[in-house]
Formats: C-alpha cells, sequence, structure tokens
C-alpha cells in the first residue's frame, strides 16, 4: 500500500497545473445549481480523457455525472464532486476546489489502476448543493444504492475532519388580507403585513427558547405594494435549522404556529409552503475519519482547531443518513476567511488553494485505495452507521 500511496501522490502532484487550470476554469465560469452545463461537461471530459467511464445526466439530472474505475469485485467507494456557484458573488464557497480535488482523485486512481485492489472507484458530480438539493435527488434517483462509502471535502480556512452539519427546512408564509385605502377607510382593511410583522415578533420570542444550535432565519418576500393600500397579500420565507432531525421538526412546528398565531389574531389567511428539499444532519463516522486523518498526517497536515458555533448545512448531510460519508474540510484560504465571502472566493484561485486542492485529491485517493484494500474496514464503517445515532 505504501507504494500504491506514493504513486498516488507523485500522479496528483504530476496533474497539477492541469487540475489548477480546471479549477481556475469553472472559478471564472460560475454556473448555479442545475445550470452547471460547462463546469459538468469539462470535469466529464477530464475525467474520461483519464480512462474512467462516464454516464452524464445520471437520475435523470442533466448536469450530473458518474465516472466509473472497475478492477473487480469489490467495495464500491464514491467520491463526491460539487460544482455550483452562488448567486452574485460567483464561486465564494470554493466549489471549483471540490470539484477539481474530487476529479484529480479519480484520474490518480485511474492511473494506478493495474496495481490497485479490487473493486469500484465512481466518481460522482452532484449539482445544486446550495438550496437545489442535487444530492437528495441522486439519492431518489438510486444513485448510491450500490455505494458502500462516500467521500468528499469542502475548502475550509483551517483543516477540520469533521463539522457538524444543521438540518434544514424551508417553509414560505403566504397571507392573504383585504385592500382598503390606508388612511380614509383602514376599518375596512384586513392588513396581511401585520400578519407578516407578528410572525416575526413570534419567532424572535421563540428563539429565546430554543436550544443554542438551533437557527431561525427569515426575510419578507412581499410587504406589500405601497403605503396608501392596507397590504392584502404579503410574504416571508424563513430557514429552519437544527443538530438533529427531531429537533428541527419540533421547530418548524412552532415557528409554523408562530404563522398560525399571527394569522389568527390579524384576520389574514395563512398559506404553509413547505420547501421540498430537507437538508438532513452530517452523521459522523468516525471509522472513515480515521482513515482520511491517517492519509492527512501521511502528507504532512494536521487537524486544526475546531470552532464550534460556526454551523451551516450541506446535502451531504442527506447522503450520510443513508451511507456511511465524510466531508472533511480543507485548508483553501487564510485563516479568518469565512465561506460565502468575497474575500473566499478571491482565495478560491491562490497558490493556497492550489496547495488545498493537491492535498486533498491525494487524501481522497488514498483513503480511497485503503477501502479497497480493506473489505473489512468497510464492513467496519457501515456497522458504526448503523449503529450511530
Ligand atoms: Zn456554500
Ligand atoms: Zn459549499
Amino acid at each position: 500500500m505504501t507504494a500504491i500511496k506514493d504513486a498516488l501522490s507523485e500522479t496528483v502532484d504530476g496533474l497539477g497545473n492541469e487540475l489548477e487550470a480546471l479549477s481556475h476554469r469553472i472559478h471564472a465560469n460560475p454556473e448555479l445549481g442545475y445550470q452547471e452545463l460547462k463546469a459538468s461537461a469539462w470535469l466529464s471530459e477530464f475525467l474520461q480523457a483519464k480512462g474512467l467511464k462516464v454516464e452524464r445526466g445520471v437520475a435523470g439530472v442533466e448536469t450530473a455525472f458518474r465516472a466509473t474505475l472497475e478492477t473487480g469485485e469489490g467495495p464500491t467507494i464514491a467520491i463526491l464532486c460539487e460544482y455550483d456557484a452562488l448567486p452574485g458573488i460567483g464561486h465564494a464557497c470554493g466549489h471549483n476546489i471540490i470539484a477539481t480535488s474530487g476529479a484529480g482523485a479519480g484520474a490518480a486512481l485511474a492511473a494506478v489502476k493495474d496495481r490497485l485492489p479490487k473493486g469500484r472507484i465512481q466518481v460522482v458530480g452532484t449539482p445544486a448543493e446550495e438550496g437545489g438539493g442535487g444530492k437528495i435527488r441522486l439519492i431518489q434517483g438510486g444513485v448510491f444504492n450500490e455505494v458502500d462509502c462516500a467521500i468528499m471535502i469542502h475548502g475550509f480556512d483551517r483543516h477540520l475532519l469533521h463539522q457538524d452539519l444543521l438540518g434544514i427546512v424551508r417553509v414560505t408564509f403566504d397571507f392573504t388580507g383585504k385592500a382598503a385605502h390606508a388612511s380614509a377607510d383602514p376599518w375596512e382593511g384586513i392588513n396581511a403585513l401585520d400578519a407578516v410583522i407578528q410572525t416575526f415578533n413570534a419567532i424572535s420570542m421563540l428563539r429565546q427558547q430554543v436550544r443554542p444550535d438551533a437557527r431561525i432565519h427569515g426575510i419578507i418576500t412581499n410587504g406589500g405594494s405601497a403605503p396608501n393600500i392596507i397590504p392584502e397579500a404579503t410574504s416571508a420565507v424563513f430557514y429552519v435549522r437544527a443538530a438533529s432531525l427531531d429537533y428541527m421538526w419540533e421547530i418548524y412546528r412552532r415557528v409554523v404556529a408562530c404563522a398560525e398565531g399571527a394569522a389568527r389574531a390579524t384576520g389574514a389567511e395563512l398559506r404553509v409552503t413547505q420547501g421540498e428539499m430537507v437538508y438532513e444532519p452530517l452523521k459522523r463516522n468516525q471509522t472513515l475519519l480515521d482513515l482520511f486523518k491517517a492519509n492527512l498526517e501521511r502528507l504532512g497536515v494536521k487537524e486544526e482547531e475546531p470552532i464550534p458555533d460556526r454551523l451551516g448545512s450541506s446535502d451531504i448531510g442527506n447522503v450520510s443518513q443513508v451511507i456511511p460519508a465524510i466531508q472533511p474540510l480543507i485548508k483553501v484560504a487564510p485563516t479568518g476567511t469565512a465561506i460565502h465571502s468575497r474575500a473566499f472566493a478571491g482565495a478560491a484561485v491562490t497558490p493556497l488553494a492550489r496547495q488545498g486542492l493537491l492535498v486533498a485529491a491525494k487524501a481522497m485517493a488514498m483513503t480511497t485505495a485503503d477501502l479497497l484494500a480493506s473489505p473489512a474496514v468497510v464492513r467496519q464503517a457501515k456497522d458504526e452507521f448503523a449503529t450511530a445515532r
């Protein structure tokens, strides 16, 4: 295994310029979720050229792909790529690095194919992480049915093996009132904006009584049309997040009750629309994390201090609820640079990002090789998954 790992590392270094160029090309052409036509095509072409068998549009999702490398009967390990960007601020989540490190790992494994233990490697292109729930559609489409374990990385301002992710459910409240002249005969109206404001006030009060890892945050998407009209139609969107699904649904019910109370108090009608894509919390898998950690250490990378309160959400959480999956965070930006900021978008194409990209590709390739070599460890990861909360 030492010789194979050395070969994987050398291959990734040899691909360094090509991977960095691909990363920069994706970064310079940011595409929103489910519109990642260029990125998915470039990644597919790259993987095909390196000898993987590529299927485009898997699970009926146009910008998803699966690139397979097969060496015989054995475990199936998936390496996941994301490549969607954010509206307005482009690749401020650094998905260009996730994409190219995953592709780099696949290419390196293909280069040592003859020496690899038996099994199947799938580099899976998963669109629309930023709210679109691409991985949920791939789960529903059966893409992970035959996969034993999944690995992906995310760029960050430090190296961390595991960071909790919160479950998230989105909800839209539409209130319908009755329009009236706001000065001449306001008593004829039913104020749908009052219902929105009451909802915000009630949720603000609720917030004191929720656990510290829960998050409730909303915006008003329609607040009326003119100050001289009692608003007849208003809308607000809220995100509800928590570390466990049970607690997320409990808070969700209480948030909906706040809107119902506001409707009752103002006389407005309420329509509640629950968002389709519910992101689930990340289920930790120590077996996979230990393998990844050993490979990072082999590459001279040490884990840094965690940040307990910086909590986001991702659809990798949903994958981790159906099979063992990990998402280590790899340093690609100076310490203190927050994701979803313009500074992070800038950092995602620096020499530090290249360093992170190559470390990530090597560690994912090595961890995949470890898993192919040891079906017993794959079983251990699955046993841990079955018994974990
Ligand atoms: Zn993001
Ligand atoms: Zn991201």
